[in-house]
């Protein structure tokens, strides 16, 4: 009994580390593997927690789905070699029941759990009475709201201790990532819930391993709490999310390649120089607003002109045409296609409504 109010101590206390770092596979599948991956984690000296997959919620069937509770006990062997407390994703509360058995230290939710409110009641339901972090994942469709109810019902069931994990949200086609990071959900949610942990989950977001610096970058410079990156004694043969996994030597130098930055510094000199760019920048947006709403004005001449000869407001060749040229003036000013191409569907939409108002007038 006492060990175990210890235990749920000193993993508050880790977890309020910066930066917090979580590694491990993708899933346990031997002993051997998580054990040898957890000892030469916690070599690098660069990580704070294990994880590793015990249930694997898999997009389609017939793939791996995990080892299930029989690698409950490799990951109580994986903490007593390597030290390092472990975290467990829990879909279920018969996951949730056996993974306490075992001690896991940290669980989590991961983002097929997290769009369904039923799933989510299920686990925090099994949760009531229990001392334990939860960290969860955003849901697998870019809506907070399903992320926040995650988090509600898991803090109503009496956790105390709730982080945030953002592993980016699924889109249809190929994009350059497995799941578009979407950064400006992670930030609302860091504006909203300031005082919650929120770590960056870059495996899933890349999806692969060229990008996982960069990614793993830019949520610092966004001033993130930490990192889970899945990590592997032999990636190209894991058994789940072989692209994405890396070696935990590679973990630990990707870990150390990073620029820490700090939130805020005392420089007055860099205060003043940022406070200067931060006004150019509400300048150059007032601007903009300004340029946007002559844009609909003339829009709304067309309208009239349009409604007086009784013509469609969609002309199919102009947009393209439109689109064409900004195309190649985007490209010249240093904005990217993907860039241009929302930017004007939404200055096109908007031109649309207003044009619909003259018309229908
Ligand atoms: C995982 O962490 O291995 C996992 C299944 O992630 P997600 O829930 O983000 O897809
Ligand atoms: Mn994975």
């Amino acid at each position: 009994m006492e060990q175990t109010i210890e235990k749920a101590t000193s993993v508050e206390a880790l977890l309020q580390k910066r930066p917090l770092i979580i590694s491990g596979p993708c899933s346990a599948e031997t002993e051997e593997q998580v054990v040898n991956t957890a000892v030469r984690l916690a070599a690098t000296g660069k990580v704070d927690i294990l994880r590793a997959g015990i249930w694997k919620p898999r997009t389609r069937p017939g793939s791996f789905e995990g080892i299930g509770t029989k690698g409950l006990p490799w990951l109580q062997q994986a903490r007593k070699e390597s030290g390092l407390p472990v975290a467990v994703e829990v879909a279920t509360a018969k996951q949730v029941e056996d993974a306490l058995h075992f001690g896991v230290d940290v669980l989590w939710i991961g983002a097929r759990t997290t769009v369904n409110p039923f799933s989510v009641q299920d686990v925090a339901d099994a949760l009531r009475g229990v001392d334990v972090p939860v960290l969860i994942k955003n849901p697998i469709n870019p809506d907070i709201e399903l992320w926040i109810g995650a988090m509600e019902r898991v803090q109503k069931a009496g956790i105390k201790n709730v982080g945030l994990i953002h592993r980016g949200f699924s889109s249809y086609g190929n994009t350059e990532y497995r799941n578009a990071p979407m950064w400006h959900l992670a930030i609302e949610m860091k504006r909203r819930y300031p005082g919650v942990l929120l770590i960056n989950d870059p495996s899933h977001i890349c999806g692969r391993r060229d990008i996982l610096q960069d990614v793993a970058q830019t949520a610092i410079d966004l001033d993130f709490d930490g990192l889970i990156i899945e990590s592997h004694i032999d990636p190209d043969n894991a058994w789940s999310d072989a692209k994405q996994q890396i070696t935990p030597e590679q973990l630990g130098e990707l870990v150390g390649n990073i620029r820490w930055r700090s939130e805020d510094i005392a420089s007055e000199e860099y205060h003043i120089a940022l406070e200067k760019l931060r006004q150019q920048i509400n300048n150059l947006d007032d601007e903009l607003m300004q340029v946007l709403s002559q844009r609909m004005k003339v829009a709304e001449k067309i309208g009239q002109y349009k409604k007086e000869n009784n013509i469609t407001i969609l002309q199919t060749n102009r947009w393209n045409a439109i689109l064409e040229r900004a195309f190649v003036k985007g490209e010249k000013q240093g904005l990217s296609k993907e860039f241009v191409t929302k930017y004007f569907d939404a200055v096109h939409m908007e031109s649309i409504n207003h044009q619909n108002k003259i018309m229908n007038a």
